[in-house]
């Protein structure tokens, strides 16, 4: 079977290695020519844990291209992994799906089915479907599927390669016949759907997650009012099955590429047919504050940032990752840059697409140590490991005034207790063994 997949971005790349590693014969496709020389010589261009190593594995199965003609006209399947990003108003960007879907009309010659992976609101599959077939330049058969992907980034390859279930949305039962085909090595549940219950099982999942983590955060906010510990809560919530224990970790709100689109767009949709999910723009409106809560905690110690020391740990949106959409971060920093402070920043990965769009207002640091020397007040934004394996003692070792505002509680209060700093992080006591008073 020839697959070809639009787009190596986080999904498209992941996608088609694990497709070759899984026995196909994989072209993948992109507009960007940086990234198609990058990935012929054996290069990923984005950071995800083990996708270089398998793709160097895999290098005989794949092959990489900016001819989509080339690359589409003989395909018995086609998966669509391009970008569906949010629009001013909240709704998705479609601009990029339809364009490969007139790109697949132009080019394909032969019987083929198209797989839309990208998240797309619901009803968009049919669109595609006569959109190609309207466009098409030859006297061939298109079926349109959606098989919506549920991969996380940090660990995508293990998700793609061991998914939690494989979802296929269907009009004709040949595309899903020719689905399960391609999916016939992977051990997962398959279920098979028509294509808006496949469209909305995606949004409803990344949706619940994100009101999960909402709600989690929320309980957090007034566990610091009422002196309750969010960690000892979530953990005794979490023994229930009937909510698990995942998706309960109180911090400054989610980010990345989909939970904040997916949350707007699905919003957006509802309202679109008079129709609010006023759960979901619950979960909306709590992270949009949630985000600034170290900021106001901040207010607490200082009134301004005019002239302080502020050490940035973690840039990027989750570990694992070198993504920045919609990273707490990109709230965080302009604020403080603004008032005047003198911003030094830590992250693994996560510096080079950081500096794009601050090339030369932050002081980018190797190690721990250096971002934090002589600083007023330390920020923490990823929960790397480097940053919760750092050794305690440094911080009031090393900063001009040790508080630590950590947004992702990656130290136990124990362990903070017996050190000098002023700690504060999300839900829980704030440790103060500096007998500093707070303004
Ligand atoms: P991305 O922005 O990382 O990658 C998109 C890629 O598509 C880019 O490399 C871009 O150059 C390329 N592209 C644009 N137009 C093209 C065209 N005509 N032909 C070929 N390539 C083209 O996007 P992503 O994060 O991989 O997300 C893709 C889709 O998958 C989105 O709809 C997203 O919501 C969904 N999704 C993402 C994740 C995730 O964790 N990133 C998880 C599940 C679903």
């Amino acid at each position: 079977m020839k697959i070809a997949v639009a787009g190596t971005g986080y999904v498209g790349l992941v996608t088609g290695v694990c497709l070759a590693e899984h026995g196909h014969s994989v072209i993948c496709v992109d507009i960007d020519e940086k990234k198609v020389s990058l990935m012929e010589a054996g290069i990923s261009p984005i950071y995800e844990p083990g996708l270089e190593e398998l793709m160097g594995k895999n290098m005989d199965k794949l092959s990489f291209t900016t001819k989509y003609i080339e690359a589409y006209k003989d395909a018995d399947v086609i998966f669509i992994g391009v970008g569906t990003p949010e629009k001013q108003d909240g709704s998705a960007n479609l601009s990029y799906v339809y364009g490969v879907a007139e790109q697949i009309a132009r080019s394909i010659e032969k019987d083929c089915v198209v797989v839309v992976k990208s998240t797309v609101p619901i009803g968009t599959n049919d669109k595609i479907e006569d959109m190609i077939k309207y466009n098409l330049v030859h006297d061939v058969n298109v079926y349109v599927a959606s098989n919506p992907e549920f991969l996380a980034q940090g660990t995508a390859v293990r998700d793609t390669l061991f998914p939690s279930r494989i979802v296929i949305g269907v009009e004709d039962p040949y595309a899903g016949v020719v689905l399960k085909e391609v999916y016939k090595e992977f051990d997962a549940p398959l279920m098979v759907t028509n294509r808006k219950s496949a469209e909305m099982i995606k949004y409803a999942s990344n949706d619940f997650l994100a009101l999960k983590i909402s709600f989690i955060n929320e309980i957090a906010n007034l566990c610091e009012i009422i002196g309750a510990d969010i960690e000892d809560v979530a953990l005794g919530m979490g023994f229930d099955k009937r909510i698990g224990d995942r998706f309960l970790n109180a911090g400054i709100g989610y980010g990345g590429s989909c939970f904040p689109k997916d949350t707007k767009a699905l919003h957006w949709l509802a309202s679109f047919h008079d129709n609010e999910l006023k759960t979901v723009k619950a979960a909306i409106d709590v992270n949009e504050n949630q985000k600034l809560k170290l900021i106001k905690k901040s207010r607490n110690y200082f009134d301004s940032f005019n002239g302080l020391n502020v050490a940035v740990l973690g840039l990027t949106f989750k570990p694992g990752t070198d993504d920045l959409r919609e990273a707490p971060s990109l709230v965080n920093i302009p604020i403080m840059l603004e008032d005047g402070a003198n911003v030094k920043a830590w992250d693994p990965v996560g510096v080079e697409n950081f500096k794009k769009k601050y090339p030369g207002e932050i002081t980018y640091c190797n190690t721990i140590e250096d971002t934090i020397k002589d600083a007023d007040v330390c920020f923490i934004f990823t929960e790397w490991d480097e940053v919760k394996d750092f050794d305690l003692s440094k911080y009031s070792e090393l900063m001009k005034n040790p508080i630590i505002l950590d947004g992702r509680n990656c130290y136990d209060l124990a362990s903070v207790k017996k050190e000098n700093m002023i700690y504060d992080s999300i839900g829980r006591e704030t440790v103060n063994s500096l007998e500093v008073s707070m303004v």
